[in-house]
């Protein structure tokens, strides 16, 4: 919407991924400023709102959809899916397993959820925990870039919600490409 030359924009943003990689601590980093090592597995859906003051004239509400559980099924609700225009897949550096999962989520979201042009949502892959990182499982970072090509993601990021690293970057790129096709 616009009123005197001014924008407001709210965005539905996934965040999807295996249990364990990090999706609440991200959200409540990002949002909250905020990093716990002890987050229960809440049941259902959790929401946070992040305002960012994009530029002098664009005011952006971030509508950021946590799993919350439900993920151990490996999918989700088309309803859960519906009107988003931009989603996280989250993995852990440190379980190979979450990295092999992302190719499922980014499958099941775009099976469900598309822009109204219809294209497929804009989605950016998250390497999370990377305080955790040892040399070499993230290895090659050519690799992930062409994974990404591969798998249309718009961009990966290396993040730790632990440390604050990469989360204002990742959030940023996905807004600058969700805006690109409002
Ligand atoms: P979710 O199931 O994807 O929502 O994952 P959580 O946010 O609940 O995180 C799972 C566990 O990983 C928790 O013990 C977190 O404290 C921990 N964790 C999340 N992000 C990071 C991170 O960036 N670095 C480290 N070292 N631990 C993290
Ligand atoms: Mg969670």
């Amino acid at each position: 919407t616009s009123a005197g030359g001014k924008q407001e924009h709210l965005y539905k943003i996934l965040v999807i991924g295996d249990l364990g990689t990090g999706k609440t601590s991200i959200i409540k980093r990002y949002v909250h400023q905020f990093f716990s090592p002890h987050y229960r597995a809440t049941i259902g859906v959790d929401f946070a709102l992040k305002v960012l003051n994009w530029d002098n004239n664009t005011t952006i509400r971030l509508q950021l959809w946590d799993i919350a559980g439900q993920e151990r099924f490996g999918n989700m609700t088309r309803v859960y899916y519906k009107e988003a225009v931009g989603a996280f897949v989250v993995f852990d550096v440190t379980r190979l397993s979450t990295f092999e999962a992302v190719q499922m989520w980014k499958a099941d979201l775009d099976s469900k959820v598309l822009l109204p042009n219809g294209k497929p949502i804009p989605a950016v892959l998250l390497a999370n925990k990377c305080d955790l990182a040892s040399e070499g499982f993230l290895g090659n970072v050519n690799q992930l870039d062409e994974y990404c090509r591969d798998k249309n993601f718009h961009a990966w990021f290396e993040t730790s919600a632990k440390e604050n690293i990469g989360i204002d970057e990742a959030a940023r790129s996905l807004v600058a490409k969700i805006l690109e096709n409002d």
